[in-house]
């Protein structure tokens, strides 16, 4: 009854959510009764949080339990070739190593909630937290670490050209353009992710969130196979649900394409 209600009037439910179509909102949907069914843990929402007070209306309709947990913040960062000094690294470390962020999170009851503690909110954490395949999680992460360099490059290209040289100033001008368009390198590569992994992942793997790295947009993957088990599920058991996720799925990915 609630899936079949939401499947007639889905709401923004996801950190996704857009206009446009409603593939976020039907996935979001799903992982929350893959909770239910114990077939997964956790399910986190990030900004906007619009998407919040509709999430949890329907995960309470749904018998699970939502908090707003408050974690601390890591800064996740792997070596590169051309690596970052280490007292501007120290300066991302200081900034947002251990200050409070808070996550809304919905799990199948307070114990499972009470597990996670205050945790780590990071790129790789939360990947883990959500049960993300770890080549994917590591893949996003050093995809993240070359947005650094990258930015870090294109900062030290401006000062040659006689502005700053504090390192208080360079950290701030590099968190600024962080993969923004200025950044040319920055913007190739994620073009690249865009439509070899992204759109790709909409395509042919719409029950998972996340990025899927470069070994998993191949066959017989671990991600393949994890979106191959959420698949099944909704098929088995909601099979309107997983023709949805499909077709919503397939518009989404035009949008990126
Ligand atoms: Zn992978």
């Amino acid at each position: 009854m609630i899936v079949d209600e939401f499947i007639e009037n889905p709401e923004p439910i996801s950190g996704f959510s857009n206009p446009e179509n409603n593939w976020p909102d039907y996935l979001g949907l799903l992982h929350l009764l893959l909770i239910k069914h114990g077939e997964k843990k956790y399910h986190m929402v990030g900004d906007p949080e619009r998407a919040w007070k509709n999430i949890c209306d329907l995960a309470e309709k749904l018998g699970l339990k939502w908090r707003i947990v408050t974690g601390t913040h890591a800064f996740d960062y792997q070596k590169q070739a051309i690596s970052i000094p280490q007292n501007i690294l120290d300066l991302f470390d200081n900034a947002r190593n251990g200050q409070p962020v808070e996550e809304l999170v919905i799990a199948k009851d307070d114990a499972t909630l009470d597990k996670l503690g205050q945790p780590v909110f990071s790129h790789s954490n939360t990947g883990k937290i959500l049960e993300y395949s770890d080549c994917c999680i590591n893949w996003f992460d050093e995809n993240k670490s070359i947005g650094w360099k990258e930015v870090y490059e294109f900062v030290m290209g401006r000062i040659e050209n006689g502005q700053t040289e504090k390192e208080e100033e360079i950290a701030e001008m590099m968190a600024q353009y962080y993969e923004s368009d200025y950044v040319k390198s920055s913007r190739k590569r994620i073009k690249k992710i865009v439509v070899n992994h992204i759109a790709e992942s909409r395509n042919t793997m719409p029950f998972i969130f996340f990025q899927p790295c470069d070994a998993c947009i191949g066959p017989s993957s671990p991600t393949r196979k994890l979106n191959d088990r959420y698949a099944n599920f909704a098929k088995e058991k909601f099979p309107q649900l997983y023709q949805k996720i499909i077709d919503e799925g397939k518009k989404d990915a035009k949008a990126f394409e």
